[in-house]
């Protein structure tokens, strides 16, 4: 009832609803959308690898770290693995493919020197190409949010009863279905905080559960309190942080400064996502359901105030991106070109998060996996371009 209630308030705000966000009406407000297969929820792993696990080409060497690049020349030519505390050379048949992610593709870059000349001197690598992008342009989306007390008993507070959720859990395990095989809410937005934006630059995400739950059972254990949560989310933060190693032990974790919430902006975006959240809530369809705001509480109105609640309780939503971004020829701090290529190198693509050179407005999952259907078409020669 209260995703309903949530979506009734949106309307009567003058908000539009868009049925399908990720097609040609992105702007509204509408119901999650998920990568679920048969009531469970389906990653790259499950969607890929566990169907092409039978393939007599494919080998999946779990517990090994790769700790540098082997170089012929110029020509990457395979990597250097650690295993069970024992080094191994793995040679390439025809090119090195770095899918480590976000932190540690640069991470392993640096190891073998590719990277800002500067920084690797600094800690003993030998920079064997100059590439000062790697690492840079860490960006990610920020989020803030509104706790709101609830009135009535909610299922989800119903539901989380030791003895139901237990039963649920066992349905959603073995069925695929129930109410444990969904999230309590589901419903987001994606808004133009300013006229002037050509897209998004505000998600909203109504989470109907506080922000602390747990299976109770009385007398042994009280329940929570109930409440629910709107989370505003900073689609597009003009923040920009760095990955970069302390040292040549690839065993040893690479810093990374996010520089969350370092321009005014930033702050701008998510005080409106904060300002909208109190309107949503305001409005008679769900006013009905709410007892009190409890974060960041109704006498914070002032610009001052918000702030202060976003830097105390902002966190990630975990979607970073951007530290071997892909550019132009001409731009030095693009690391691949058009093709995923490392530049300056032979024999060396990266394919994950670290190559989007900007954020998107929505979740990165998806694009990623397409960022990797397309680079199976270029490495089997079958992209158009
Ligand atoms: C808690 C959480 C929740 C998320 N929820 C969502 C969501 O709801 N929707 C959404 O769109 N996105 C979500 N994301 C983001 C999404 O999962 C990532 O953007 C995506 O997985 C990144 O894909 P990738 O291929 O770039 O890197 P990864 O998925 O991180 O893959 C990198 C792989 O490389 C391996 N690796 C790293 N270094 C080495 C090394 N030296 N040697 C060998 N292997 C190495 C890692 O173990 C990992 O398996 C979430 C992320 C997190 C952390």
């Amino acid at each position: 009832p209260l995703s309903d209630a949530f979506l009734a308030g949106a309307k009567t705000l003058g908000h539009s609803v868009t049925e399908d966000y990720n097609a040609v009406q992105q702007e509204g407000f509408g119901r999650l959308q998920m990568t679920i297969d048969r009531g469970r929820r389906c990653s790259s792993a499950d969607a890929y690898l566990r169907p092409a696990r039978t393939r007599s080409n494919l080998e999946v060497m779990v517990g090994t770290l790769v700790t540098e690049l082997i170089f012929d020349g110029s020509k990457v030519v395979g990597v250097e693995t650690l295993r069970r505390g024992q080094t191994e050379r793995i040679h390439a048949g025809s090119e090195v493919i770095l899918s480590a992610g976000v932190i540690n593709t640069p991470q392993i870059l640096q190891l073998s020197g590719i990277g800002e000349s500067q920084h690797l001197s600094k800690i003993g690598i030998k920079t064997k190409v100059e590439a000062p992008g790697v690492g840079k342009n860490l960006q990610d989306q920020v989020s803030a949010v509104s706790l709101h007390g609830r009135k009535d008993k909610s299922p989800f507070l119903s539901m989380m009863r030791a003895d139901r959720i237990a039963r649920e859990f066992c349905k959603a395990y073995l069925l695929g279905t129930g109410f444990a095989a969904d999230v309590p809410g589901g419903v987001t937005a994606f808004l133009r905080t300013r006229e002037q934006l050509s897209s998004p630059d505000l998600q909203i995400l109504l989470t109907a559960a506080p922000l602390v739950a747990f299976p109770y059972m009385k007398p042994f254990r009280k329940p929570f309190s109930d409440g629910f949560v709107i989370r505003s989310v900073l689609l597009d933060s003009a923040s920009r942080g760095v990955v970069q190693i302390r040292s040549s032990d690839p065993t040893d974790k690479p810093l990374i400064r996010y520089n969350f919430l370092s321009v005014d902006t930033d702050f701008e975006t998510l005080r409106a996502g904060l300002k909208l959240s109190r309107e949503l809530v305001e409005t008679p369809e769900l006013s009905s359901f709410v007892t009190q705001e409890i974060l960041p509480g109704s006498a914070k109105t002032s610009d001052e105030d918000l702030n202060d609640h976003i830097r105390r309780t902002a966190i990630t939503l975990h979607h970073p991106l951007g530290t071997c971004r892909m550019g132009l020829e001409k731009d030095s701090h693009a690391v691949v070109d058009q093709h995923l290529r490392v530049k300056g190198v032979d024999g060396l693509r990266i394919v994950d998060a670290s190559v989007m050179p900007d954020l998107i407005r929505g979740n990165i999952n998806g694009p990623i996996m397409m960022i990797a259907e397309k680079a199976s078409d270029m490495i089997l020669g079958k992209a158009s371009t």
